[in-house]
């Protein structure tokens, strides 16, 4: 059997209780390494073979998985954050479908949760917005047009970018002419929760600026959306004139 596993955004203790525990039975590791934590390594049999994908192609990674299964041993998959969210897992999988070789997915904490807990905030404000959108600017790899920056941007709703620090000009131009304003909030968090965590607050008008000032070019957030900042609704569901299921009225 394969594991794919979510390591979480960083932190050790972030990973699931069921994503550890197969990291601790794990005959092969193959890790993502630029971004896995290393840490997470403590965690597995002295006996364990590891490989760093991050210098492998996606056939090596097969390979590796595959005389794995041929041995009856445990092949963990370690991925960044959350595995289906931008983890180049569907190519794997597909391969071991042809394959006939049986694997699960674990879930992990994405990056993205772990940003906008960092900045202690909710994305989702009654009045405001009860959308995320979770996207990225074209980069290498391209974007359909129909998912275009500008264009979701004009939703208003709150948003989470991965992978488009590096590009936070062309990002920034997007979002304005999107948001139709130049002091949306954004929030740029570096590296959420490991111990070189680094949070930028600003506007559409100011982060470029600060990014570049602050010197951040990788593995960053962005936040975008008037939940950073400014009012909002009280939720009905705590509301002490609203009843539901769970909490019916006192009087
Ligand atoms: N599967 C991952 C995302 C992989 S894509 C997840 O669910 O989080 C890699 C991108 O994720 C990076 O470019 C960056 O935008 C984001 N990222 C990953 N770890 C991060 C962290 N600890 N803090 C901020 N952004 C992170």
């Amino acid at each position: 059997m394969i594991s794919f596993v979510g390591a979480g955004p960083g932190d050790v203790d972030l990973i699931t209780i069921k994503g550890r525990r197969l990291l601790e039975e794990g005959d092969i590791i193959i890790y993502a390494g630029s971004l896995v934590s290393k840490d997470h390594l403590n965690f597995c049999k002295k006996e364990a073979k590891f490989y760093n994908s991050a210098s492998m192609t996606l056939e090596e990674v097969i390979s590796v998985m595959e005389e794995g299964f041929k041995n009856s041993l445990k092949v963990i998959r370690l991925h960044t954050g959350d595995p289906t969210i931008y983890g180049a897992i569907r190519e794997q999988m597909d391969l071991l479908d042809e394959k006939n070789i049986p694997f699960e997915v674990i879930p992990g904490v994405s990056s993205f949760t772990a940003a906008c807990s960092s900045i202690k905030r909710e994305f989702t404000l009654p009045n405001v917005s009860q959308t995320v959108i979770l996207t990225r600017i074209e980069g290498r790899t391209s974007v359909p047009e129909k998912e275009d920056l500008e264009k979701l941007a004009s939703y208003k709703a709150s948003m989470a970018l991965f992978l488009s620090i590096n590009n936070i000009g062309k990002v920034v131009e997007k979002l304005k002419k999107g948001y139709e304003r130049e002091d949306v909030p954004v929030a740029v968090v570096y590296k959420a929760t490991w111990e070189d965590e680094k949070i930028i607050m600003g506007t559409l008008k100011d982060i470029e600026e600060k990014v570049k000032e602050a010197g951040i070019n990788k593995m960053a957030q962005i936040l975008i959306g008037d939940f950073i900042e400014g009012d909002y609704e009280r939720s009905k569901l705590y509301d002490p004139s609203f009843t539901h299921e769970y909490r019916r009225s006192s009087k």
